[in-house]
């Protein structure tokens, strides 16, 4: 929602996504972070996108308060974290796009009593074949028996108040999930073990219930995001480009899309070109929305605000003309002038070809 950055490029901030079983608590985890981000957030900071919530800078600073101690280093560069509201691989395969995914690193959940499930297996499937680097959240600490919680507390904190007793069985289910990773073809440490992250999957024991162990995840997804991958994030004042997450019907607006614009700014009025169920559909947005904040919520406005523009990254929904037809996992582009539409239509009927091939092959 913010305007385009002076210098006209910016780091953005990654895309985040949550796949695993389930049960394995994706939508608990999702909404602790959620809940962290209302709850430290700066005045005025705005949190909710459609289809997806930010974290962030000042809350990530925050967070990583008292991990200080344990990462000297960890500065906070990026804006904040996007994270796709809707956890799982059925979503995550819309976040299709050429060569790979739209989601810069994911959260992989698992039940730390439970150890991999069939849709772990998938889940690391769909992660290697799309080339998108990962964390393990071994969830549900809190349920190893005679664990002591201590709410929102850093994980090398409150493994400090446990038994040795609970600190052995933990590390007995560290590393039954260390030889899964294994067997799925990575080698894996906890977090804090981890000698080069390149090559390890890093751990990290949470309660997605109690928040025990959410401050290191948040820390080690801004910290490998700006070691890595900070090139991926540099974005600047082009025509965006995104993808359709969820294609939607709205009282009073007609078929509406959901999109995650991962490149550029899209204006209102701008021409955008996105995949449609027979061929790409070519069409003027009429109207941006975003959610409306909760406490301008009144009974005759609606639930979205018109803004004139968005900047990536972002969660947007576009209302337009034409959209019946529009396809869920499609990618959209905003075209930088009209005698550019068919170089635009070719570029997207190219990339739903590339995208059908790759996902034919799962
Ligand atoms: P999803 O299907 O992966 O989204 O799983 P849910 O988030 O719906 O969680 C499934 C169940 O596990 C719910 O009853 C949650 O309350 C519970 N749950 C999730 N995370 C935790 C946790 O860290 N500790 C405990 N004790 N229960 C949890």
């Amino acid at each position: 929602m913010s305007s385009v950055k002076s210098g006209k490029s910016w780091i953005r901030q990654p895309i985040v996504v949550v796949l695993g079983h389930v049960d394995h608590g994706k939508t608990t985890l999702l909404d602790k972070i959620r809940g962290t981000a209302v709850a430290k957030k700066e005045p005025g900071e705005i949190t909710q996108h459609v289809g997806a919530s930010i974290v962030p800078a000042s809350v990530l600073r925050k967070v990583a308060e008292p991990l200080k101690k344990y990462f000297p280093k960890l500065k906070i560069e990026i804006p904040g974290l996007l994270f796709v509201d809707t956890p799982g691989h059925e979503l995550f395969s819309n976040l299709r796009r050429r060569g790979g995914s739209v989601a810069d690193i994911a959260i992989l959940v698992v039940d730390i009593m439970e150890g991999f499930q069939p849709q772990t297996w998938e889940s690391i499937q769909i992660l290697k074949e799309r080339k998108v680097p990962f964390i393990v959240a071994a969830n549900k600490i809190d349920r190893i028996p005679g664990w002591k919680p201590n709410h929102d507390q850093p994980f090398l904190e409150t493994i400090r108040k446990q038994d040795p007793r609970i600190v052995s069985r933990l590390e007995e289910l560290i590393y039954r999930l260390i030889s899964q990773l294994y067997e799925a073809g990575f080698m894996a440490e906890r977090f804090d073990r981890v000698k080069d992250f390149r090559t390890t999957v890093a751990i990290v024991p949470v309660s997605a219930k109690t928040g025990e162990g959410v401050p290191e995840l948040l820390a080690l997804l801004t910290g490998l995001v700006q070691r890595f991958m900070k090139k991926r994030l540099v974005t600047s004042e082009e025509p965006a480009k995104g993808v359709v997450l969820e294609v939607k019907e709205e009282p009073g607006l007609g078929t509406t899309i959901d999109v995650i614009i991962y490149d550029g700014v899209i204006r209102r009025g701008d021409t955008i070109v996105v995949g449609g169920k027979d061929k790409p559909i070519v069409t003027k947005v009429r109207a941006l929305l975003m959610p409306r904040p909760l406490q301008d919520m009144r009974a005759h406005e609606g639930k979205f605000v018109s803004v004139e523009q968005v900047v990536a990254a972002t969660g947007v929904k576009i209302s337009a003309p034409d959209l019946d037809n529009a396809l869920a996992g499609s990618p959209i582009f905003v075209v930088p002038s009209e005698d550019k539409i068919e170089e635009y239509i070719k570029i997207v009927k190219e990339e739903i070809e590339s995208v059908r091939i790759k996902t034919d092959n799962i």
